[in-house]
Formats: C-alpha cells, sequence, structure tokens
C-alpha cells in the first residue's frame, strides 16, 4: 500500500463538509468588509519568499519546499499566503487602483515541519491583506475581521493577544536594549538564536526552544522603547477595539514569526487545541509592499490556519454540518425499466433534485438496503406494471408512506410544489 507523505492528510468526503462550512464563512465575513478574493500560484521564484519572509525566519530557515525545476531556476511551494499576495499586487499595478485594496484568499501552504497534532507540512490558511492604509483604525478592522469569522463560526476559548513591535526607528533602539540584556545569557541560547541576536534579535523572543525560553522570561518589552508616533497608533487601535467591544490582552512577548512586520502584531490563542494553540496570527507591514517595488504602500493582514480552526471547531462542540443523503432513490428491476430510471434521474437532476440509481445491478432488496444506507429521503420504484402505467411508486422513508406518482410529476411532488 502507498500512503500519504509525511504531514500531509487526505480531507474525506465524511470531513468535507466541515471544510466547505470553514471556507464559506470566511469568504462571507471577508465580503462584508469589503474584501475580495486573490488567487496567486502555488509556488513562486524563492526569491518572493526570502524578500517577503525575511532571511531571519523559521521559514526561510529551515521550512521551505525549494527545489531547482527543470529550466535550472529555483522555485518555492508557497510557505504562507503574503508574499505572494505582495508580488501579484506590485506585479499587477494594483497600487495604482482604488486604496485600501482589501484581499482576502484560501491557499494550501507547505512547510517542512516536524508533524504533530495542528503542524502539518501542507496545512490551509485563510488570509487576508489590506493594503495602502496606514491607520490604526484598519488594524482594528482586521482584527475585528478575525473576531467576526471566529465568532459566527461558534469557537470557543479563544483569547486575543495584541503587542506593538514598533517601527524601523524604536525597533532599534529596543534591538540594542535586547542584545545588551542577552549578552549574559549568550551561552545558554540555542545556535539559531545565537545567530539571530546579531541579524534579528526580536526573533529571539520567538523561539519555541524551551532554554532560550527561559532566558526570555524577563526581558525589557518593547512597550517601553516605542516612538511617540507608535505609542499614539497603539493607543488608537486600544481605544477602537473598546469602542467595539472586542476583548484583548496586551502581550509584549509577542513578535511574530516573520520579519516585515512593523507596529501592530496580535494573536488568537486557544488553550482548548494543545500545544499548537495559536489559530490566527497577524500584524502590520509597512515596509513588505516595498520590498516588491511600490513605494508607500502599507499594510495590515492575518492568517488563521484552516486545520486547526476544524480542531478548534470539533472541540467546542460546535455542531457542525452533515452530508445530507440524496434527495431519491429510483429502484427498478429489468432492463427496460431500468433505463426508464436512468430517463427519469436525469431529467430531474435538471429540476434540481439530488438522484441515485443502481450502478450495482443489484436485486430490489439490496436497492433499498443502498437507498437507506446513503440516507434517501425518497425512493421511487419501477417494475413493469409502473412502467405499462407511467408511473412510479414512491415511498416517503421517514414514515413509509407510498403514492403512486407520474413520471412527470415526480420533481414537483418531492419537491412539496
Ligand atoms: P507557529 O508558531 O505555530 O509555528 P507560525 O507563527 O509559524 O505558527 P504563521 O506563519 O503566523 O504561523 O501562520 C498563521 C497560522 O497558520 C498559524 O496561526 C497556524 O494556525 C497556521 N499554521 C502555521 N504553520 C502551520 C503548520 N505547520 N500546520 C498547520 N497550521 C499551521
Ligand atoms: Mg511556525
Amino acid at each position: 500500500m502507498i500512503i500519504a507523505p509525511k504531514g500531509t492528510k487526505d480531507v474525506l468526503p465524511s470531513q468535507s463538509k466541515n471544510w466547505q462550512f470553514v471556507e464559506k464563512t470566511a469568504r462571507e465575513v471577508a465580503e462584508l468588509f469589503n474584501a475580495k478574493e486573490i488567487r496567486t500560484p502555488t509556488f513562486e521564484h524563492t526569491e518572493v519568499f526570502l524578500r517577503g519572509i525575511g532571511e531571519t525566519t523559521d521559514i526561510v530557515n529551515k521550512e521551505m519546499y525549494t527545489f531547482m525545476d527543470k529550466g535550472g531556476r529555483s522555485i518555492t511551494l508557497k510557505p504562507e499566503g503574503t508574499a505572494g499576495v505582495a508580488r501579484a499586487f506590485v506585479e499587477n499595478g494594483l497600487y495604482a487602483g482604488a486604496l485600501p485594496s482589501k484581499l482576502y484568499y484560501i491557499t494550501q501552504c507547505f512547510r517542512y515541519e516536524r508533524p504533530q497534532a495542528g503542524r502539518l507540512r501542507e496545512f490551509h490558511q485563510f488570509g487576508v491583506e489590506f493594503l495602502g492604509a496606514s491607520g490604526a483604525d484598519v488594524d482594528a478592522e482586521v482584527i475585528i475581521l478575525a473576531k467576526t469569522l471566529l465568532d459566527r463560526l461558534g469557537v470557543k476559548n479563544v483569547s486575543l493577544f495584541i503587542n506593538s513591535i514598533g517601527c524601523k526607528n524604536c525597533r532599534k533602539k529596543y534591538s540594542e536594549a535586547l542584545k545588551k540584556y542577552m549578552e549574559y545569557n549568550y551561552s545558554g541560547l540555542c545556535d539559531l538564536c545565537k545567530e539571530r541576536l546579531n541579524k534579528n534579535p526580536l526573533r529571539v523572543l520567538d523561539c519555541k526552544n524551551p532554554d532560550c525560553k527561559k532566558i526570555t522570561a524577563d526581558v525589557p518589552v518593547i512597550l517601553d522603547y516605542l516612538c511617540d508616533e507608535c505609542v499614539e497608533h497603539m493607543s488608537k487601535l486600544e481605544k477602537l477595539l473598546q469602542l467595539a467591544g472586542v476583548e484583548y490582552t496586551v502581550n509584549p512577548k509577542i513578535v511574530r514569526g516573520l520579519d516585515y512586520y512593523t507596529k501592530t502584531v496580535f494573536e488568537f490563542v486557544s488553550d482548548n487545541i494543545g500545544a499548537q494553540g495559536t489559530v490566527c496570527g497577524g500584524g502590520r507591514y509597512d515596509g513588505l509592499i516595498t520590498e516588491f517595488g511600490a513605494n508607500d504602500v502599507p499594510g495590515v493582514g492575518f492568517a488563521v490556519g484552516i486545520e486547526r480552526l476544524l480542531m478548534l471547531l470539533e472541540n467546542s462542540g460546535v455542531n457542525l454540518p452533515v452530508n445530507e443523503g440524496v434527495k431519491l432513490y429510483v429502484a427498478s428491476m429489468g432492463e427496460k425499466e431500468y433505463q426508464k430510471a436512468f430517463e427519469i434521474a436525469t431529467k430531474l437532476r435538471e429540476q434540481n433534485v439530488s438522484v441515485e440509481i443502481d450502478h450495482m445491478q443489484r436485486g430490489i432488496k439490496s436497492q433499498f438496503k443502498y437507498a437507506d444506507k446513503i440516507g434517501a429521503e425518497f425512493v421511487a420504484v419501477i417494475g413493469s406494471t409502473e412502467l405499462e402505467q407511467g408511473v412510479v411508486k414512491l415511498k416517503k422513508m421517514a414514515d413509509g408512506t407510498e403514492s403512486m406518482i407520474a413520471f412527470d410529476e415526480i420533481g414537483k411532488f418531492i419537491k412539496g410544489e
């Protein structure tokens, strides 16, 4: 037996309704905020992610699926959605259109990680990117969009944490303070963090290594280093969240995994789904679009992990949709009768009725058993007498009531018209 690659998962027919439910709700919520869908390629030139995510991140350092294609180009399967959207935004000149440009996506992502509950090598994200506006009101709107999605899905026990990681100016001062503080503990850091301390000290706060976590427990906090503009931005965001009745906690340890964030960063975290508790992460990235060649286009966005969201839905006791049974099963005996069943099925599908017929040359008893198994609401039987009279014997499975219905009347009858 050939099995699926480690860290990948099949979505089986019994689960796909849940996915459709989440995807549909996500689209509806995004469109409530006037966001429009953007679809970008599954793979990009590796350069897109080096620029758009940053070379000191876990993603770029160790998680990317990168390969040379047959033309000798370095290609990477997208590990997240934002960088590709930024590339597409600039390449297609969307910055010259109506701003802010509110975009959303649903995409699979690929990261070479150690698979565990809530951590896969192929997973899915719903994300939004609001590009062109620099105010804290847009940060608030993006956070409220994520919250609206969680609420509409019926997810419980999720907490919102917010922080500011400042702009280039205040981050520089903070990085120096952090570096100084860490000098005393340098030898206790993991190798990657030693490197991070030189290239991008903030990354050390995002390390999952327990020793590094211990060392960073009492580090100076960035909020004490923010410049006036960044303080103002943060307090405006807080005011708007309060106005909207959104509960949050300021957590100065949140720095997020990507290099391009500025000012606002946030996470929605649940303690309901085990160690991988972050369902949604996002923030402002005013320097990102510039990396792709369009100047002065600020942005803010987030991404939700759909697998983690589904785990959360299951653990929240939300009534998830189930696959509905087929509306009608047409049972038949004999060749001519089967042809009639085939013809009826075709006509009724044209009338938007879901229909199933026998494809296994089963006897009538087995056909009924099968109809029961697939949850048919009605079963129509065509024997030689029915065929002669141009009717079917129609049984409503819930209460066993039977009626004789003319071929042309079946659709109307079962639709209750
Ligand atoms: P983590 O800290 O858990 O590694 P991250 O900071 O790498 O998360 P982001 O890059 O911000 O995650 O991605 C946004 C969301 O995508 C996460 O909050 C999570 O729900 C989901 N996600 C990230 N990596 C994975 C993965 N390997 N498998 C499943 N979901 C993931
Ligand atoms: Mg990660």
